[in-house]
């Protein structure tokens, strides 16, 4: 009950959640309180409040996608991850405000309204899973769960100060997560603590034999590697992601980040990765063009809403004209331009080999160093309406691009504050190596000083 109540309060500043389940909390806590009583194991996450971002599938629970196209649409059906976290014992206790469809970097696409920022309520919580990061900052809850396409969990955790996992793709199950850019998707953690978020990982990560993408490798222990000595890694510091367009403040917490580390016993390599300023370009080819094909769906006809119309091709064209917002249409109409029959090898072929090149690069790298320090972004959270023209919005995301476009590892950490705001430390890992990721994040995190609780913090 006290996890509800901080939950309304916190949501009535933050607009973080779109619904609060009380009832099916409330349900759920006394599960595990009779599992108790009855001697049995509750799970891992006994009793453990958690909300979920609204794309994430949950039997009985609305799912909009922050779409008012999705208004009225009711999950039949439990995601993979959702049946994982009801196993471990966590209580889901509501969904989480987003960008429509998961497009966007501040959440100021949601259909529902805006989520603010707990550290500023006039500053963007970052997006796509604003409302889960900002849920978690607030003191809502202490987990959620957000989703990745190109940086919407880690963006969010560097904005609002806490910790967000992209784990390598394939890694978790997609299954009940509905789809954006699909080669990119995934089902991403959020976190206070990085231990919490390495408990979290744990418990959703693993095959799915329904989830043809998802990889049957073990998954390794990644609280104890939470607690591993990271002395004598080699880390590698890209000079590409500390150029012009990073703040002052966020180059300097992010020095101070990286003279710990070698404090710790690491040996920085300064390293080059010169494809990384085409990653943004060929991001916003290959997502739209996906989210162009995956939205398909969304006709009147099988999901959420529908306008009324005398023929069957009014109604699809009404119902997609009122329900979808002006960024998801903007990208809807970018991605069947690029696979359209006359432009399919000038735009969409060329971003495939363009991510080929990344990748390759990245991966490169990786064989030589363990692992990558950048920062999350170059800003700290803006102010609403800061970034009105698209391209500047779509810039926000271009240190964790890439690693996504590679289906890579990583987590983003609060490393310091700059004038009052979070400030994120990115890790990238090689492919299925979230051990490493954990490990160093979690020595970024004791190696600072403990940050302050946010202004809109709700204690017990
Ligand atoms: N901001 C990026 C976009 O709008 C990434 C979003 C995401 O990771 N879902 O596509």
């Amino acid at each position: 009950m006290a996890a509800i109540q901080r939950a309304r309060r916190t949501h009535e500043v933050t607009n973080a959640l779109y619904r609060i389940d009380a009832a099916g909390g409330l349900a759920a806590a006394e599960a595990v309180d009779a599992s108790v009583a009855s001697g049995a194991d509750p799970g891992p996450l006994a009793g453990v409040p958690i909300v979920l971002k609204d794309n994430i599938c949950q039997h009985g629970q609305p799912c909009t996608c922050g779409s008012r196209i999705l208004e009225d649409h009711v999950a039949s059906y439990d995601a993979f991850s959702v049946g994982r976290l009801r196993t471990a014992g966590a209580v889901l206790v509501g969904r989480a405000n987003m960008d429509e469809f998961a497009m966007g970097s501040s959440t100021e696409t949601c259909a529902w309204g805006p989520v603010r920022n707990p550290w500023d309520p006039d500053r963007v919580p970052g997006g796509s899973s604003g409302g889960s990061a900002a849920a978690v900052a607030a003191g809502a809850v202490p987990l959620a769960l957000g989703s990745e396409t190109g940086g919407s969990v880690r963006l969010p955790a560097a904005f609002c100060g806490v910790v967000g996992v992209k784990p390598t793709w394939g890694r978790v199950s997609r299954r009940g997560l509905v789809a954006y850019a699909s080669s990119t998707d995934q089902i991403a953690p959020v976190a206070r603590s990085v231990t919490d978020a390495a408990l979290l990982t744990e418990v959703v990560a693993g095959h799915d034999p329904r989830d043809s993408t998802s990889k049957d490798r073990p998954v390794d222990d990644l609280q104890a590697a939470c607690r591993c000595s990271i002395e004598g890694l080699k880390l590698g510091v890209p000079r590409e992601y500390y150029g012009q367009g990073l703040d002052d403040g966020v180059r300097g917490a992010i020095a101070s980040a990286l003279d710990s580390l070698r404090e710790q016993g690491v040996e920085l390599v300064d390293i080059s990765l010169p494809s990384t300023d085409l990653a943004v370009a060929c991001y916003y080819v290959i997502a739209p063009a996906e989210a162009s094909a995956n939205l398909a769906r969304f006709d009147g006809v099988r999901y959420g809403r529908r306008a009324s119309a005398d023929t069957a091709e009014e109604v699809v064209r009404r119902t997609r004209s009122t329900g979808f917002g002006t960024e998801v249409k903007r990208r809807i109409l970018i991605g069947t331009w690029v696979l359209s029959a006359g432009y399919v090898d000038a735009y969409y072929r060329v971003a495939q080999r363009v991510r080929a090149t990344i990748t390759a690069e990245l991966d490169r790298v990786l064989e030589q160093v363990d692992a990558l320090i950048t920062p999350t972004a170059a800003p700290t959270a803006f102010r609403f309406n800061e970034r009105n023209d698209p391209l500047a919005m779509y810039l926000t995301d271009v240190y964790t691009i890439p690693p996504s476009l590679a289906g890579l590892p990583a987590i983003s950490v609060p490393c310091s504050l700059c004038d009052g705001l979070p400030v994120g430390l990115q890790v990238i890992g090689r492919r299925f190596d979230e051990a490493s990721c954990f490990a160093i994040a979690a020595a970024v995190e004791r190696a600072r000083p403990p940050l302050p609780l946010p202004p809109l913090w709700s204690s017990p």
